[in-house]
């Protein structure tokens, strides 16, 4: 079977192991973006979506295993993990929490492209499609949102979102209990092309904060993580 190009995202930190999986991977065909840390490789997977991930395990600001939990529960995106010897216990674990296989270094790049594609093609056959994850109604706490109905109620009343605001609550809900950046939101919401003031950013949060945070003793829903972005918090403070 052909398709169109897949992309990868190679989680790595090691330089010259980087350079080596990059030449081999384009020779193979595939379209390929690289993280040098955790941190960065959460961002980057929400801004490009690959078709697969390939994640080293000891990574600088964030380990592979934390990345690899991060990007499960939001994704069902095939997860290959790149183990060193000696590592058994991580890679164990980092096929509990949801990577689909992995490939122990050193490896030959034909070895790791036919487990690659072969994780490709069970994808493919288990969704039919290219995956999506997008479900219709997120619900967090007392927050609900209904991406088909354009709605979002907090606390079962409905409350009027404009577009960016709801666009961009949908993004911190999907991503709940996670830090999302200030340029990952600003990508999505705004698009990529967007060359406008990033007080936008702060503008539209602070508005969204004003209808969805109904307790005005309580601290807001959306955490401000300075210098990096916003969370939607998860411990929701229900009153019944
Ligand atoms: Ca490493």
């Amino acid at each position: 079977m052909t398709d169109r190009q897949s992309s990868v995202l190679v989680v790595e930190d090691e330089e010259s192991f980087v350079d080596a999986l990059v030449v081999g991977l384009e020779r193979e065909g595939f379209k390929v973006r690289v993280a040098r840390d955790g941190i960065q490789a959460i961002e980057l997977f929400d801004r490009f979506q690959p078709d697969l991930v390939l994640l080293d395990l000891m990574l600088p600001r964030l380990s592979g295993l934390d990345v690899c939990q991060s990007i499960r529960s939001r994704s069902a995106v095939p997860i290959i993990i790149l183990t060193a010897k000696g590592t058994e216990v991580d890679t164990v674990v980092g096929l509990e929490v949801g990577a689909d296989d992995y490939v122990v270094k050193p490896f030959r790049m034909r070895e790791l492209v036919a487990r690659m594609r072969a994780v490709l093609r069970r994808q493919t056959a288990a969704t039919g499609a290219a995956p999506t994850t997008r479900p219709e109604v997120v619900t967090v706490g007392a927050i609900s949102l209904d991406t088909s109905k354009h709605e979002v109620t907090v606390a079962g009343s409905e409350v009027k979102l404009p577009l960016k605001e709801f666009e961009l609550l949908e993004l911190l809900l999907v991503n709940a209990g996670r830090v999302l950046t200030r340029d990952t939101l600003i990508d999505r919401v705004w698009g990529p092309d967007y060359v406008g003031d990033t007080k936008t950013l702060d503008v539209h949060i602070k508005r969204l904060r004003s209808r969805i945070d109904t307790d005005p003793s309580a601290s807001s829903l959306i955490t401000t993580i300075r210098g990096l972005g916003y969370r939607f918090d998860t411990k929701t403070r229900q009153r019944s």
